[in-house]
């Protein structure tokens, strides 16, 4: 899934950023794209990254920007980002800094100086800095290396994100009295469409940009379906069945979200609300303390998550439908950025999608509408399918997945196909007792007996097919449609009214020549009959054996400490995943604790001793 115009593939990792790479990140190789990117930011070439959250972004400009001369100039949508950022690359100790318009005048002013002096690597700014007479200052007189535009499809119209201040940025190229006309950049994100990917490289003007696409699949998120019966009762149990786990449960309105979170903090769950209409204060103390603190659960809004970058969330749970594909895959996207599993949950109803179309229908706009029944149409499919999830996901991207993903509820625990041929006779009989001449919807109400005034008007509730599919859900009758609208053996005419008819292919479904196999989809399947297996599993999660766990907790014990007398997140000081190998491998000497992943000189310094401390007494 890559493609490089020019460069050659690099086989194996450069000597020369290997010792870096370890000595500061702590990393033993690069990953395969991660290589080539590199390759391509150090050649001096425009480069535009789109990988998915947890792919390792941010080493590609993060690496070149410690080894070269000159800043690197960061632009970053959100001061929480930034933050999050500066203080992981301080705790890998390289130097770098931010500068937003929270900082105090004296002490902007300093870093500025020093920035001036040659004093960071890295310099995050956020977007409406770099055109206030303050950043103007500044980046004409600083030695650029290059500039990178971290979250790049905030630029974009047409993604889901769009910030009216990252236009700004596309002024660089042409501004500053042609100063950065040559100034190489990278852009990178976790989300694009191919039309979003294309008003990146024009709105940024990248020249003959080296593009490195990452593909999207995350392999260690499993993406489950269930529909959405009983949903808080079942979010509740989930959070009890995952004692030691944080996660994100997202909601459409702020007064679910105030609901929800009192209701969980009535289960005795560490639980925050998170939305636009909170005080920023309390916003801001309420992700602090999801980051740093005791809280468990944020219930949020999709104001909520931008900001973010807690690398262990181990769940995120849509407790309702969201409105487009590129939304949901971000925002389950915040869960298992250090590659850990993590369950990503979506609570699916029929009567959240008429909530939205009705939203929909108050756009006056007729592009825009059809554009956003378009982006629902996906989401319902999404939920629908009984094949592997990834395929209509990653579609949406413009990648063909292959299915078979082995990370999702129906690869995972495929759904029993089950005989309908009488079904699809009786709704292809009331398809023709009504005339062919009505949208499945109404014939759907006259199978399932409704007696609505159209059903009435009509003398519909006359029909001998009037109710003979009382037993079945709206959503079965409707999926069942659906089955037979793809095999060919009924039709919907293509005009507004989309109304259902019979073709060739019908005769024998009704003749009972063709047999009609089907699997209900999990959207919308009782769910008691068939939970799902296990949820989270994958090749990197062998568990701990007791004792090891026990030195883990042990160590995550420490690890609070010495965050919380830091004032930094726990990951900072280490990852999940560093904690695991120290608990299993119990390193005691320098150079086994080099060994473990994500320990480079300055961790080994800062924290070795301590940590080997804990592990020797365990030993
Ligand atoms: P992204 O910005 O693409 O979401 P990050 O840059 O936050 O991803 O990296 C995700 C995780 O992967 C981090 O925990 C990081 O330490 C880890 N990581 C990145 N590159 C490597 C590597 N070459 N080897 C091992 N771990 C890596
Ligand atoms: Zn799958």
């Amino acid at each position: 899934m890559t493609s490089s115009p020019t460069q050659p593939q690099t086989a194996h990792p450069d000597p020369d950023l290997a010792g870096p790479l370890k000595q500061y990140f702590g990393h033993d190789q690069l990953r395969p794209i991660q290589d080539q990117a590199v390759a391509d930011v150090v050649a001096g070439r425009d480069v535009f990254v789109i990988m998915p959250t947890g792919g390792g972004k941010s080493l590609c400009y993060q690496l070149p920007a410690v080894l070269e001369e000159g800043t690197t100039v960061v632009i970053c949508p959100l001061i929480a980002l930034m933050q999050n950022q500066v203080e992981l690359l301080r705790g890998y100790g390289v130097r770098a800094t931010l500068l937003n318009s929270t900082l105090e005048y004296a002490e902007a002013a300093r870093r500025e100086r020093k920035a001036l002096d040659g004093g960071y690597d890295l310099l995050y700014m956020a977007p409406e800095r770099l055109m206030s007479p303050a950043g103007q200052r500044l980046l004409a007189n600083l030695n650029v290396a290059r500039f990178a535009i971290d979250e790049a499809h905030c630029i974009s119209e047409w993604g889901h994100d769009f910030r009216p201040e990252y236009r700004q940025i596309g002024t660089l190229r042409a501004g500053f009295g042609g100063r950065f006309k040559n100034t190489p950049m990278i852009a990178l994100t976790a989300t694009a469409t191919p039309r979003v990917a294309g008003d990146i490289v024009k709105m940024l003007q990248l020249q003959n940009p080296a593009t490195h696409h990452g593909g999207f699949e995350r392999t260690n998120l499993y993406y489950e379906i269930r529909p959405k019966q009983q949903s808080s009762q079942q979010i509740t149990q989930y959070i009890q069945n995952h004692p030691n786990d944080e996660g994100i449960i997202y909601c459409t309105s702020r007064a679910r979200v105030d609901q929800f979170a009192e209701r969980l903090r009535g289960q005795g769950i560490a639980a925050l609300p998170y939305h636009a209409g909170l005080d920023a204060d309390v916003r801001k103390h309420n992700q602090h303390d999801f980051i740093y603190g005791d809280t468990r659960v944020i219930v949020a809004t999709i104001a909520f998550g931008m900001g973010i970058d807690k690398p262990d969330v181990r769940f995120v749970i849509h407790a309702d439908m969201p409105r487009h594909l590129e939304g949901y895959y971000q925002e389950t996207g915040r869960a298992g950025r250090d590659g850990l599993p993590a369950d990503c949950i979506l609570f699916y109803s029929p009567a959240d999608r008429a909530k939205i179309e009705y939203f929909i229908e108050q756009k006056t706009d007729e592009v825009e509408k059809q554009h956003a029944y378009d982006q629902l149409d996906k989401v319902a499919k999404f939920a629908h399918t009984t094949g592997c999830r990834c395929v209509p996901l990653f579609g949406h991207f413009g990648e063909t997945h292959p299915g078979s993903c082995g990370h999702c509820d129906n690869c995972r625990n495929p759904p029993e196909h089950q005989d309908a041929t009488q079904d699809a006779q009786k709704l292809l009989s009331a398809i023709v007792r009504t005339g062919q001449r009505f949208g499945l919807g109404h014939v759907i109400d006259v199978l399932r007996g409704s007696k609505s005034q159209k059903v009435i008007d009509r003398g519909h509730d006359q029909l001998s097919v009037h109710g003979i599919g009382s037993t079945q859900s709206k959503g079965y009758w409707s999926q069942l449609a659906d089955t037979l609208i793809r095999n060919g053996q009924l039709a919907l005419t293509t005009d507004e009214f989309r109304t259902a008819h019979l073709t060739e292919d019908s005769k024998p479904v009704l003749k009972g020549d063709t047999k009609i196999q089907f699997a209900l989809s999990r959207a919308v399947a009782a769910t008691s009959s068939r939970s799902p297996k296990t949820s989270r599993t994958s090749a990197n999660d062998t568990p701990l054996s007791f004792a090891d766990q026990d030195v883990f907790e042990e160590l995550r014990d420490l690890r609070k400490t010495l965050a919380t007398k830091q004032n930094v997140p726990p990951y900072v000081v280490f990852g999940d995943l560093a904690l695991r190998a120290m608990a299993r491998n119990r390193p005691t000497t320098d150079a086994q604790f080099l060994d473990i992943p994500g320990v480079g000189q300055t961790k080994l310094k800062r924290y070795g001793l301590a940590f080997m401390d804990v592990i020797r007494d365990a030993n």
